[in-house]
């Protein structure tokens, strides 16, 4: 299968660089691949999901927790809020973030601001627990 350069950074750092032949996450719109040969395209990321299919015929998962995808003459970029390759993910701090998340809505009393907050903690703890089991 056709390979294409594909990089995926965060602002901790660079989480990959090389070839891949298939790259799947979740975008603002539903789930996406990006494959050789994509036109140019741009889109925000959502939470979910993702996985790099690499030349060797392995898989690696992780999960991704917004930001950007770009594909360019080629080459693709993804500039990740969060990456976590799914051997990164601690999956008992997911839980403790899940049950966190969970006790603060179900108690009540948050603001709408607050309400958020822990909505989405409770989102990216899903999506890691996910990635992970
Ligand atoms: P927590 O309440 O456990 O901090 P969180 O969802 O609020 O979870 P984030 O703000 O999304 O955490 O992430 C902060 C940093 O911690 C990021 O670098 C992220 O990759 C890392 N991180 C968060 N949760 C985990 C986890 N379960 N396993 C590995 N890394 C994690």
């Amino acid at each position: 299968m056709k390979t294409f350069p594909l990089c995926i950074g965060t602002p901790d750092g660079l989480q990959f660089d090389g070839e891949a032949e298939r790259i799947f996450c979740r975008s603002i719109t539903g789930d996406l691949e990006i494959l050789a040969g994509h036109c140019n395209f741009c889109t925000a990321l959502g939470m979910g999901r993702a996985y790099v299919a690499l030349p060797d015929g392995t898989r690696r998962e992780a999960a991704c927790i917004g930001g950007m995808l770009s594909v360019m003459n080629g080459n693709c970029r993804v500039l990740a809020t969060t990456w976590e390759w799914v051997e990164d993910i601690d999956a008992q701090r997911a839980r403790e973030a899940k049950e966190r998340a969970e006790k603060a809505i179900a108690t009540g009393g948050l603001t709408e601001q607050e309400y958020k907050i822990a909505e989405a903690r409770l989102k990216r703890a899903l999506v890691r627990l996910g990635v992970k089991e």
